[in-house]
């Protein structure tokens, strides 16, 4: 213990009943079930950044289940019985992060997203038109919505794109504000009595008699469970989990007169992600360029992918409109080899909920709730 820290901090400060390391959607909706269902248990939440760092408020705010070209593939390795079931945890997920917060709090619209194709791209574009109508009897059953996905017919000259032979249209995508979600999570933890400590890196855990013991560089916390929740970042303390880290680089505009794009938009078989937001354009994506480099837990970005995200805007999505980058950065995801989210105990008394592949805003309230679940059968 740090010769800085108190006999009164020492006390206080450095002891729970619950860990959580990382305070993501995962790590926050974790705690809120916690002490839902517990009230009494005191939980912390240690974070590394001064902000939450990984991926939640670095993410793109689409409020997807799964574009047409994605699930495809998705049901090749899974089946129809697993994609269904994956499909309805995603749905799930999103009206259980909405009844959380409510949708003001995380700035929903359902404006609905929609996947492009090129013309070179034909035989995919075929595929995944054949495919609609098993789609929508599988989104029909779990969603109670007739017709999901549709073509959509003139779309793609109404919204100004160049070189876009089809749009098919999936009316219930939606688009949140990743940041509006995150603060709303903050304030609902904090209310509930959550403990959270900003810029507190755990390099370690070790087991001492019944207690955990957190290693951070201000000191060690003790506790009796402890929930990993720190995604990629996972493979500092436990590299042989089944954890790919894959960066996202992100540009967004400056506002633009007159944006005709609304929206959530996949292209290139969901490589890249674009949407509007307060009258700009933000785009993602290009991991496909080079992933071995973008399999990094560093934050950053790269000339490969920036100049392939300003010349798509510059052909493709804005062709003929002037426009500037505002701003761009990069976040952390977690993929790895099953879609599937890893929710275990990962060595006696130590949890984790990590590997949202890509889709937290769908996965991550359901993900930090199961866990939580285990964690208190546990106690
Ligand atoms: C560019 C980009 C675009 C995306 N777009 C979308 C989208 O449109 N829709 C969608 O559904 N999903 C999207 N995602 C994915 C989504 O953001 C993630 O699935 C989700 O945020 C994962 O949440 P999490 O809580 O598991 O992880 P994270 O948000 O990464 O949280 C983990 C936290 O742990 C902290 N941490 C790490 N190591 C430690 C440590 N040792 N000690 C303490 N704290 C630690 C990190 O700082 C971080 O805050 C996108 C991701 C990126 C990067």
């Amino acid at each position: 213990m740090s010769a800085m820290i108190s006999y009164w901090e020492k006390k206080h400060f450095f002891n729970y009943d619950i860990i959580i390391v990382g305070g993501g959607i995962v790590g926050l909706n974790a705690a809120i079930c916690l002490k839902k269902e517990s009230p009494d248990l005191n939980v912390a939440v240690l974070e590394m950044g001064f902000l939450p760092s990984g991926a939640s408020t670095k993410n793109a705010g689409f409020a997807c289940f799964g574009s047409i070209s994605e699930l495809i593939e998705q049901e090749k390795i899974i089946g129809t019985a697993g994609l269904y079931n994956l499909i309805d945890k995603r749905w799930q997920g999103l009206l259980k992060l909405r009844k959380l917060l409510g949708d003001r709090s995380i700035a929903y619209h359902n404006y609905g997203g929609y996947e492009l194709f090129k013309p070179l791209e034909n035989e995919l574009s075929s595929l995944c038109v054949s495919k609609i109508s098993h789609y929508n009897q599988i989104l029909r059953e779990i969603s109670g919505f007739s017709d999901v996905f549709k073509t959509a017919e003139g779309k793609a000259s109404k919204f100004g794109f160049e070189g876009i032979s089809l749009l098919l249209e999936n009316t219930l995508e939606a688009q949140i504000d990743p940041g509006k979600m995150m603060v709303a999570l903050l304030s609902m933890a904090k209310k509930q009595g959550v403990s959270i400590f900003n810029s507190c890196t755990v390099t370690g855990l070790q087991e001492e008699g019944d207690e955990q013991i957190v290693i951070t560089p201000h000191g060690n916390f003790s506790c009796k469970r402890v929930l990993l929740c720190n995604n990629a970042f996972i493979k500092d303390l436990f590299p042989s989990l089944d954890v790919i880290p894959g960066r996202g680089q992100v540009v967004i505009t400056k506002p633009i007169k007159h944006l005709k794009i609304k929206g959530t938009f996949h292209y290139d078989k969901g490589y890249y992600y674009f949407r509007n937001i307060d009258g700009r354009l933000l785009l993602g994506g290009g991991r496909n360029l080079d992933f071995k480099a973008e399999e990094t837990t560093e934050f950053g970005s790269t000339e490969l992918v920036q100049s392939a995200l300003v010349k798509l805007l510059s052909e493709v999505i804005l062709p003929g409109i002037p426009f500037e980058i505002e701003q761009s950065w990069s976040g952390i995801m977690a993929f790895g080899s099953a879609i599937d989210p890893i929710i275990k105990e990962v060595t006696p008394n130590v949890f984790c909920a990590v590997r949202c592949n890509g889709m937290g805003i769908a996965m991550g309230t359901q993900t930090g709730e199961d866990a939580a679940m285990r964690v208190i059968k546990s106690l």
